[in-house]
């Protein structure tokens, strides 16, 4: 028994230890409500290459394609209209990793890379503490065109490619199967990964693109009933797979696609049933999109690179995670919304280049009118090849450059003929206009497949169109020239003469440098290409006017 009357310094000595210890609580009570550092969120973001949003279940297509996507799509939110920045996979993925439109970011062409200055997603995470990694398998996301950076694990799952073997691989890429391996490097990273840091997982799937080489049981069950004998291997350069084939034998082919859309979807299946026996789910925020579509002779046709029709352009957007309520969100959204909303989502701040806009007050469910109408705008530099005087396929001397602007409702396209010399000047996209712009202009409401050009016949909405287009391409030149620039960096878009009249007559004093007049030149040897893959899907055997019939 204690009696403080009988020893009065160890009363003293229990009164300090127990103010000591009420002072340690709060202190320690103080730390754990307002000091300690907030619950960090995982990130995986799925890329999967040329998949067309109405394939997928969730978007209504009828076929089962995508049970893995549309239970990710109901425990999550569906962006019902979202865009791409283009409609082939280099500038679109770049788009997707630096929140900037093709103009900004300035990765237009295979032989530019991004500028050393600007920040991809991946480093944005890995500047803020989080372990990083990504798997691939096709040859556009290839290191040298930057995608590595930020990562501490990068893994190339389809073929290997060097400057050297470039176009054997692109051919080569086509005839291979990377989900499987795709999907190992995943589950081996989660299962070995540090426990005690966020990670930022990205994973492109390549198997969508053609060649559409699915495994057989997946290719019998979306073509059970196929009586016919079509191969669709080699499907660009295939003859046999024209817009004039036979009904049934472009119904076997978009059921190959089918077939290689299930074989990636099982296989998200695998992927996120390791996230759930890892326990991760609950704190991982889980990301599906594409980077374009793809067209069955929608615009007469096939593949992708070719034009910017919705077939092409428009993607699946599904986000699912902490916080994000069950929904199916209206607004049109982009691509390049995407990294600032992982961002904002995990609590990380914006970077100061980007252009695309946090989506995340849309997944907490606030209605936010900044939002409503976001610029959508669509980029395509098509570099047609043509033969020389050897007989040899060659770069022309003139480019196209397509680029659209849409509304929730209304859809500009412009295409504009340039010279071009990719000799002296391979960056260099602002040369004389060879003709004037030509323009098609859609209601996307009652015409969504595009099938009805109003350009001529409706001026009004035409001109309507023109002048937010270029409020939209001076914005984004404005941007652009904010940025210190060097080698691949952006370039502010050359406008068309029409509209540089109309930047004139809306008060914009210095809207973009002019096109600078230059000496036609005669088709150049193909010795002089840069050692590149050749364009994905584009024909070497395609005349220019072909890009957008
Ligand atoms: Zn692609």
């Amino acid at each position: 028994m204690t009696d403080a009357s009988e020893n009065p310094r160890k009363a003293t000595w229990k009164v300090e230890a127990a103010v000591a210890g009420c002072l340690g609580l709060v202190v320690f009570a103080a730390w754990w409500f307002f000091l300690r550092e907030p619950k960090r969120f995982n990130v995986v973001l799925i890329s999967i290459d040329s998949l067309r949003y109405d394939h997928v279940g969730c978007y209504g297509y009828p076929k089962p394609t995508t049970p893995a996507i549309d239970a990710l799509a109901a425990r999550g939110a569906r962006f019902a209209t979202a865009h791409s920045t283009t409609s082939w996979t280099l500038p679109s993925h770049m788009a997707l990793m630096t929140g900037r439109p093709n103009d900004v970011h300035g990765v237009v062409v295979d032989f530019a890379s991004l500028d050393r200055k600007r920040t991809m997603l991946a480093e944005a995470f890995l500047r803020a503490g989080y372990d990083t990694a990504g798997a691939y398998g096709g040859l556009y996301l290839d290191a040298h065109f930057g995608f590595d950076r930020g990562f501490r694990s990068y893994v190339n799952c389809g073929v290997p490619v060097t400057p050297s073997n470039a176009a054997k691989a692109e051919h080569d890429s086509h005839r291979i199967v990377t989900a499987p391996r795709t999907t190992a490097f995943a589950e081996e990273y989660l299962g070995k990964r540090n426990p005690d840091k966020p990670f930022f997982l990205f994973l492109h799937h390549w198997d969508v693109h053609y060649d559409y080489i699915a495994p057989k049981e997946y290719v019998d069950r979306f073509t059970a009933g196929y009586r016919g004998d079509l191969d669709v291997a080699n499907f660009y350069f295939n003859d046999a797979i024209r817009a004039d084939m036979a009904a049934e034998d472009l119904a076997y082919v978009k059921g190959c696609y089918d077939a290689e859309i299930r074989f990636v979807d099982d296989h998200l299946s695998r992927l996120f049933a390791k996230l759930d026996a890892l326990g991760l789910t609950d704190d991982t925020y889980v990301v599906v999109t594409a980077d374009h579509g793809e067209e069955f002779f929608d615009h007469g046709n096939k593949g992708h690179r070719l034009n910017l029709h919705e077939e092409t352009l428009r993607i699946p957007l599904v986000f699912a995670g902490p916080g994000i309520r069950p929904s199916v969100i209206e607004n049109g959204v982009r691509l390049i919304d995407v990294m600032p909303t992982l961002l904002d989502l995990c609590g990380l701040p914006p970077e100061p280049d980007c252009i695309g806009e946090s989506l995340a007050p849309l997944l907490r469910g606030e209605d936010v009118s900044a939002l409503r109408d976001l610029p959508i705008i669509a980029e395509l530099t098509y570099l047609p090849k043509v033969q020389n005087d050897e007989g040899e396929w060659v770069t022309a001397d003139a480019y196209d450059k397509h680029i659209a602007t849409s509304t929730q409702r209304w859809k500009l396209i412009e295409v504009q003929s340039r010279e071009y010399d990719l000799r002296e000047a391979p960056l260099d996209f602002s040369g004389a206009e060879t003709q004037p712009a030509r323009f098609s202009l859609y209601d996307l409401g009652s015409d969504p497949t595009e099938r009805t050009d109003r350009a001529a016949t409706d001026a009004a909405r035409l001109d309507l169109l023109q002048r937010r287009h270029v409020d939209v391409l001076v914005e984004h030149a404005r941007r652009a020239q904010q940025m210190e620039t060097t080698g691949g960096a952006p370039q502010p878009l050359p406008m068309s003469d029409h509209m540089q009249e109309i930047a004139a007559q809306n008060g914009y004093l210095q809207p973009v440098p002019s096109a600078t007049k230059k000496k036609p030149r005669k088709p150049k040897s193909s010795a002089t290409d840069p050692p590149t893959a050749p364009q994905n899907g584009q024909d070497p055997k395609s005349d220019k006017d072909s890009a957008d019939k």
